[in-house]
């Protein structure tokens, strides 16, 4: 299984036939921070166990975003000498004024994943919360562990090509600005670029999705709003316009959890199965039967969840979401948001057309005359632009060639075979969850999450078979609805007071 395991990753992470230089990500079905965060991981693991690295390797990372920070403390714990490379002016610069975004690490796998709260990763852990928060609590990590490093963290300064010399068998890395060398040589490129800047529409303006965009304020006051787009991106923001309860992405945290011990999260499991199968792949054919079993569910939701979805909705005119298919429900974007979609359709909160939105703005429908859009507020996700930051390294088939084998076999997000030893790196206990070092090394996290999400303080505990956190009954406000059982992998228990709450 290891050496199984070990090819897949790194077939996942390879163009052929370059050498030496592997890519993770940016593709997949569903992209998310943490599953770039496994993929670095299992990536790095790969490399060790097919012994491409050793103590001693030479190591550029390119890119500096949590895919990127990840894999470097991964190199270094196998006590490679690694060198990273940013063209922003700082790490994790990318998402860092998100605060208009919560981001969770499980949410967008859901039904096929639990929702848990909290990563599960030897280095760079978080847990659900507004971006630019998460952004903050990782840069601290990385200030406090990785300062031995500055000399070799080449930021404001970008790649400009990345190739194997076949006579030194070195990877040569070009770059400008900054403080990198302009060529410098390495044993492996190890390249995490992200999915960069996304497509834009002429005449409307860009709101680039991880700037503060102030929808939701503007939602109030605007009649006309036009959501372009219908991947992950474009659903969560005809849905911010749609909810006056969104709270940046915490709706849909709450209804996921209500929805989680219904039938219908069986019946939403069985549909991300079945309709890829039944539509032989095709997005064209997937859409109407998606939405023949989403408008249903959608239908026929419990009452508590109706109510959460219901009250939220305030506007006299709905939004205007727009896509190339039939309905707007493609192979990829997270069940939950299809659900939400489904009911605000429903609902008359959120009315589809089918088309695209083009330079103009124009509606370009399926069927009939343009529509001039100038006088809406549109919103264009389109997803990527056509010049990712990937396709200035590699040639347009190379990464065709990338994008199809991500596509296909890099969601095995899944931890690799290895053990908490195998990340041994100075300043880090190991992740081990019944470990004292680690509850108590964890705890500030755990604790700040606590507070945040339920008002509530949590106490450590070691007790023979009890080792973990314990939640206190001294917060504010009636015990909460969700509370997880555990943090990090960390056993979290309830002090007596809200156990008796529950029983109650
Ligand atoms: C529209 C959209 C919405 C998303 N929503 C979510 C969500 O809600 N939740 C979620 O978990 N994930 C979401 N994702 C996915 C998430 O953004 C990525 O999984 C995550 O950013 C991956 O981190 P990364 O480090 O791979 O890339 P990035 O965060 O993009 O970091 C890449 C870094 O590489 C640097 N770089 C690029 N080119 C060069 C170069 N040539 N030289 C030097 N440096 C370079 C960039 O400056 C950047 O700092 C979304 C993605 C998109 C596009």
């Amino acid at each position: 299984v290891s050496d199984t395991l070990q090819k897949l990753y790194l077939k996942a992470a390879t163009i052929e036939p370059r050498k030496k230089t592997y890519f993770i990500g940016p593709y997949g079905k569903r992209v998310s921070f943490a599953s770039q965060q496994q993929r670095a991981l299992n990536t790095v693991w790969a490399l060790h166990d097919a012994k491409e690295i050793k103590q001693g390797t030479r190591a550029a990372v390119i890119g500096a975003g949590l895919c990127g920070l990840t894999t470097v403390a991964a190199l270094l714990a196998k006590k490679c000498l690694v060198y990273v490379y940013d063209v922003l002016p700082d790490v994790l610069e990318f998402q860092a004024r998100a605060s208009h975004r919560f981001v969770h690490p499980t949410i967008n796998f859901w039904p096929e994943a639990a929702i848990r709260p909290t990563t599960q990763f030897p280095f760079f852990d978080w847990f659900e919360s507004i971006c630019s928060a998460n952004n903050l609590r990782l840069r601290e990590e990385w200030k406090s562990h990785f300062r031995d490093l500055t000399n070799r963290v080449y930021l404001e300064s970008e790649v400009t090509a990345v190739v194997y010399d076949p006579d030194s068998g070195k990877v040569k890395v070009s770059a400008t600005g900054g403080s990198a060398p302009p060529i410098a040589e390495y044993d492996i490129a190890i390249v995490a670029t992200g999915f960069g800047a996304e497509e834009t529409v002429t005449g409307v303006r860009p709101t680039p999705y991880w700037e503060p965009d102030f929808l939701s304020r503007k939602a109030q006051e605007i009649k006309d709003i036009v959501v372009s787009g219908t991947g992950d991106g474009g659903l969560v923001d005809a849905l911010r316009a749609a909810h006056s309860h969104f709270e940046d992405g915490r709706l849909v945290i709450k209804l996921a959890q209500h929805l989680d011990d219904t039938g219908i999260k069986e019946l939403i499991k069985k549909a991300e199965e079945d309709v890829p199968v039944r539509a032989g792949g095709s997005q064209e054919a997937a859409a109407p039967l998606f939405a023949e079993i989403y408008d249903q569910l959608a239908s026929d939701m419990p009452p508590i969840c109706e109510r959460i979805l219901t009250k939220s909705y305030y506007r006299a005119e709905p939004v205007t979401l727009i896509g190339p298919l039939s309905h707007p429900y493609t192979l990829n974007a997270a069940p939950i948001h299809k659900f939400m979609i489904a009911h605000a359709i429903i609902s008359g909160q959120i009315s589809y057309k089918q088309g695209r939105l083009v330079d103009g703005p124009w509606y370009d429908p399926k069927d009939g005359p343009r529509e001039e859009m100038t006088s809406a507020y549109c919103i264009v996700r389109h997803g990527p632009a056509l010049a990712t930051p990937l396709s200035k390294l590699v040639s347009p088939a190379e990464l065709d060639e990338l994008k199809q084998t991500q596509v296909r076999i890099a969601d095995l997000i899944d931890p690799a075979p290895y053990t908490s030893a195998f990340w041994a790196l100075r300043g880090y206990p190991r992740q081990e969850v019944t470990s004292r070092d680690f509850i108590q090394w964890r705890f500030p996290l755990a604790a700040t999450y606590s507070i945040e999400k339920y008002r509530r303080p949590i106490g450590v505990r070691f007790d023979n078979d009890e080792c973990g956190y314990v939640m206190r009954s001294d917060g504010v406000g009636p015990a909460p609805a969700f509370v997880p059982n555990e943090l990090f992998g960390i056993r979290l228990m309830l002090d007596e007071e809200i156990a008796n709450d529950y029983a109650d």
